[in-house]
């Protein structure tokens, strides 16, 4: 019995060694592969504090897909430096390198290296479909940053129970289209919001064009000139209750609000392309090995 035990052991341990084996070379990758990535959330979470702090959203004309641009930058070059010094840490030896900063602080910040992640970072991004805009936070009162697909919304009410089973697809596969999260009921929420479409159809009323549009030349004059000529197209996206609260009180109370969302979210605007700074962390994979010099 004692014999077998000790046999059986021998093969657990011998297996075990294989599979190391064959795993081993796999494993600096797999680590700065989760560094790089790690420090390209970190990047892209900053840039949206930042537009969060600076009152830029996903909405916002002009900053709003340039803050994105510089975040998407931003984090590629964090990404960038975060594998190099990875490396410098696997190459002197893992407890050399967390017991003395030094291998971290060494060799100097290569500005060319910064501006090469950065092109590349951005430039990936973009071919693989990225939204500039989508990086900045969402606001509640406008289309949000992870909005993908949407419905046409039969006016102001509220969504039928067949387009709420709809949503609710979307909801599951895309998220909220404020925030990204997938938990909890779907609202129908109507874009634009119901207040600022009445805003609009008071306003033409103000201007005496409520009575005059009732006359098909009124209309169709209005429209070749391309002005309003009534209600504005809403539609249905999926959202969650917590930012459907808040956006309620946002838009009663006629300001902007708002929310931050998932960095690294699946599904909706941002998708595989958001790994695109991790792509640019493995630029640097083995550069160690070649000749670059500290
Ligand atoms: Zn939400």
């Amino acid at each position: 019995m004692g014999r077998e035990h000790e046999e059986l052991q021998r093969r657990v341990v011998h297996t075990g060694r294989q599979i190391v084996t064959i795993f081993q070379p796999a494993i600096p990758f797999v680590v700065q592969a989760a560094v790089s990535m790690g420090a390209y959330a970190g990047g892209l979470a900053t840039a949206q504090a930042i537009g969060s702090a600076l009152r830029i959203s996903c909405g916002t004309p002009v900053f709003g897909p340039l803050g994105g641009l510089l975040g998407v930058g931003f984090a590629s070059a964090m990404a960038g430096q975060a594998t190099i010094k990875c490396q410098r840490v696997q190459s002197d030896g893992l407890r050399r390198g967390l017991l003395d900063p030094g291998v971290l602080l060494r060799g100097q910040l290569r500005p060319e290296d910064l501006m090469a992640d950065a092109v590349l970072g951005i430039a990936f991004f973009r071919v693989m479909g990225g939204k500039f805009r989508s990086v900045m936070p969402s606001d509640l009162t406008k289309v949000g940053a992870i909005a993908k697909e949407s419905m046409p919304a039969a006016g102001m009410k509220y969504a039928t129970d067949e387009k709420r089973r709809e949503l609710h697809r979307f909801f599951k596969r895309d998220g909220c289209h404020h925030c990204g999260t997938r938990k909890g009921a779907v609202v129908g929420d109507h874009m634009p919001p119901n207040k600022h479409v009445q805003e609009v159809l008071n306003a033409n009323r103000r201007r005496l064009l409520g009575s005059a549009l009732k006359y098909k030349i009124v209309q169709r004059s209005m429209a070749a000139l391309g002005l309003p000529t009534g209600q504005p197209l809403q539609r249905y996206y999926p959202q969650c209750r917590p930012c459907s609260q808040k956006q309620a009180a946002a838009v009663r109370n006629g300001r902007s609000h708002l929310v931050f969302h998932e960095v690294l979210h699946r599904g909706g605007q941002s998708s595989a392309w958001h790994y695109a700074g991790v792509l640019v962390g493995m630029r640097h994979q083995n550069e160690n090995k070649t000749n670059r010099k500290y």
